[in-house]
C-alpha cells in the first residue's frame, strides 16, 4: 500500500500521482498544515480559498471511491508539516512509500527528498512544456526571450495557426493592446460565488487563526471547485474577452478588474485546466465573438508567459529567489502592508490587494513593482510580499515574475532591461494621477511625483550597468541633456525622498 500525496495546488483529477494510484489499494494523503500556511503571511482569502478547495476536492475523491486521509488544520494529531503528515500516516497505515507530484517550489521538493520515507516525485504533467523541453529550447541561446519560446508553443499546440503560419500573419498583436483606460467599463467583473457550507466552515477557521494577516477575508467570492471555476471562465470569455486585449494594460481607480479574467488562482491550483481556457478563447475567435488581438494576447499569457516563467524557475535553480543583481537592500516600506501613502496609484494597488488578494499585471509590474525597483527595495522582501498577498501566488510563477521581470534581480536572465518608468507611464495608462496628492507633470519641487524623482536617481545609481544597453541609451541621453542645476536638483530631491522613506515618514 502506498500513500498518494496531493498538495493544495494539485487539485486536478489528472494529477500525475493520482494517475499512478489504485483506488482500492492506495491511500490519498491531503493535509492543511501550519508550515505551508505560515512560511509567508499569506492573505486570509488565499488560505481560505485553498482549504475550501482542498476539502471539496477530497470529498469528490471519496465519492469516486478513493480512500482519503485528510488532515484538518485543527486536528489534534496534526504534525503541521507535509513530511510530518506523511510519516504519521505511513506509520498508522503501514505504508512504505509515497507517490507525489513534483511541487512547484524548491523548498518543498527538498523537504520531500529529505523525508525518511521513499517519496517518488512524478513530473507535473499539467504543463505544456516539460523541464527537459524548456531546457532543450534554452540550451545555447544567448538570451532567453519569451517571444521565441511562445512561437514554439503556438506551433506545438496549433493555437491560432493556419497552415503552419500564425493567424492574421503576425505572431503577436501586442501593439494593439495598449489602449489607455476607458471612461466606462461595461464588464461587471469576475463571477462571484456565495460561500457554501464547507467554505463557511473554513472562513470561520481562517478568521480565527489568520485574522491578523494582511488582507480582508470577507466578502469571500472565489470559486472553490472545478464547476465554479469553469463558470468563472465562461463568464470571462463571454463578457470580457472581446475587450481584454484593448485594455490589458489600463488601470482605473473605480474598477479593480477591468477586462481581466481573474482565473490564475484557479489554473494554478488545478481547478481549471489551462487548455480549457485557451480552447474557449480560440473558439470565441473562430465564432467571431472576440477579436484576434484579444485572443492572441490571452493565449500568449498562458502558453507563452506562464510556461516560460515556469521554465525559468526550474532552470535557474533553488537560489533564484536570493538573487540581487542590483545590490538593493532597503526594507519594504510599511505602506505595502497598510496602503497608507499619498501616492494614489500605490494606495489603490495595495488597497485592492488587501481587499481582493488580486491586482492585475500592470498594477503589479508598473505600480508596486516599479516603486520597489526604483526605491532599491531588497528583492527578497519584495518576493515574499508578492508570494504572500496574491491568491494566485506560487513560487514557480511568482518568483520569476518578481525577481526576474519586475525587480531585474536576476541580472537579465528574464528581461533585457529593467521595467522602470516615471509617473508619465502611470498617467497615460490610468486615471490615478487625477486623484493624487502629487502632481505627475511636476518633475521637481513641492508636490513632484515620487516616481519622477526616483526614476532618474535609479538610472544614475546604475549608470555603469545600463548605459551601454541600447534599449536604455535614450534615457541617459535625455538626462544628460538637462541643464546641470536641474540634474543636481532631481538627484538631491530623490535622495531626500529616500531618506524620508528610510525614516519611516509618510510619502
Ligand atoms: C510582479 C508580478 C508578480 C506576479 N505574480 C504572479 C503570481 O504569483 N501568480 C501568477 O499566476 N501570476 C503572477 N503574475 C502574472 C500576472 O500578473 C497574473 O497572472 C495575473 O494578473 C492574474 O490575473 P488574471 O487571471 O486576471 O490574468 P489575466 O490578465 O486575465 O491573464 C490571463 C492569464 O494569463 C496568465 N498570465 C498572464 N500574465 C502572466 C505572467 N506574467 N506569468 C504567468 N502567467 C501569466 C495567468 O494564468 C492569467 O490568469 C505576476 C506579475 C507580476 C508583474
Ligand atoms: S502622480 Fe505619481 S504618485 Fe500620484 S498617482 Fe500619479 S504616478 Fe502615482
Amino acid at each position: 500500500m502506498r500513500l498518494i500525496l496531493i498538495l493544495g495546488d494539485q487539485l486536478s483529477p489528472q494529477i500525475a500521482a493520482l494517475a499512478e494510484a489504485e483506488a482500492g489499494r492506495d491511500v490519498v494523503v491531503m493535509a492543511e498544515v501550519m508550515d505551508e500556511a505560515s512560511y509567508v503571511p499569506h492573505h486570509p482569502k488565499k488560505i481560505a480559498f485553498l482549504f475550501a478547495a482542498m476539502r471539496k476536492f477530497a470529498a469528490r475523491l471519496r465519492d469516486q471511491g478513493w480512500t482519503v486521509a485528510y488532515t484538518e488544520l485543527e486536528d489534534p494529531e496534526n504534525t503541521q508539516s507535509i513530511p510530518g503528515e506523511l510519516l504519521r500516516r505511513a506509520d498508522a497505515l503501514g505504508a512504505t512509500e509515497v507517490i507525489a507530484t513534483e511541487p512547484g517550489e524548491w523548498r518543498l521538493i527538498s523537504a520531500l527528498e529529505d523525508c525518511p520515507l521513499p517519496v517518488h516525485q512524478m513530473p507535473d504533467t499539467r504543463f505544456l512544456a516539460s523541464h527537459a523541453e524548456f531546457d532543450a529550447w534554452a540550451e545555447g541561446r544567448k538570451q532567453l526571450r519569451m517571444e521565441y519560446f511562445y512561437r514554439e508553443m503556438r506551433r506545438k499546440t496549433g493555437y491560432l495557426m493556419e497552415g503552419g503560419k500564425p493567424e492574421g500573419g503576425k505572431w503577436n498583436y501586442d501593439h494593439d493592446n495598449r489602449k489607455p483606460a476607458p471612461e466606462d467599463v461595461a464588464f461587471e467583473g469576475p463571477l462571484r460565488f456565495a460561500p457554501d457550507a464547507v467554505t463557511e466552515e473554513v472562513l470561520a477557521l481562517v478568521a480565527d487563526r489568520f485574522g491578523e494577516n494582511f488582507g480582508e477575508l470577507t466578502p469571500f467570492w472565489f470559486a472553490t471547485d472545478a464547476e465554479q471555476a469553469q463558470q468563472a471562465l465562461d463568464h470571462f470569455i463571454r463578457h470580457a474577452l472581446p475587450k481584454f486585449g484593448d485594455y490589458q494594460d489600463a488601470m482605473l481607480s473605480e474598477n479593480r478588474f477591468l477586462y481581466h479574467a481573474v482565473i490564475a488562482q484557479y489554473i494554478n491550483t488545478g481547478l481549471l485546466d489551462w487548455r480549457a481556457a485557451c480552447d474557449a478563447a480560440e473558439a470565441a475567435y473562430r465564432d467571431g465573438t472576440a477579436p484576434l488581438n484579444a485572443v492572441e494576447g490571452f493565449i500568449r499569457q498562458i502558453i507563452g508567459w506562464r510556461e516560460y516563467m515556469r521554465g525559468i524557475y526550474f532552470r535557474e535553480g533553488p537560489d533564484y529567489t536570493q538573487r540581487n543583481a542590483l545590490g538593493h537592500d532597503r526594507p519594504l516600506p510599511a505602506f505595502y502592508w497598510d496602503a497608507d501613502t499619498d501616492m494614489h496609484c500605490v494606495s489603490q494597488a495595495v488597497g485592492q490587494t488587501r481587499d481582493e488578494a488580486y491586482a492585475h499585471h500592470i498594477q503589479r509590474l508598473m505600480v508596486t513593482g516599479n516603486f520597489a525597483l526604483l526605491a532599491g527595495i531588497d528583492p527578497a522582501a519584495v518576493h515574499e510580499w508578492y508570494l504572500a498577498v496574491y491568491a494566485d501566488a506560487y513560487e514557480w510563477v511568482e518568483a520569476p515574475n518578481v525577481i526576474g521581470m519586475s525587480q531585474f534581480a536576476d541580472g537579465g536572465v528574464l528581461g533585457s532591461k529593467p521595467y522602470v518608468s516615471s509617473g508619465a507611464y502611470i498617467d497615460r495608462m490610468s486615471n490615478y494621477c487625477k486623484s493624487c496628492a502629487y502632481k505627475v507633470k511636476q518633475k521637481t519641487g513641492e508636490g513632484a511625483c515620487p516616481f519622477n524623482l526616483l526614476y532618474w536617481q535609479f538610472l544614475i545609481r546604475h549608470r555603469a550597468k545600463f548605459e551601454g544597453n541600447p534599449r536604455m541609451a535614450q534615457m541617459y541621453r535625455t538626462f544628460d541633456r538637462m541643464d546641470e542645476t536641474r540634474r543636481e536638483t532631481v538627484l538631491a530631491e530623490a535622495e531626500d525622498l529616500l531618506a524620508r522613506l528610510d525614516r519611516g515618514e509618510r510619502i
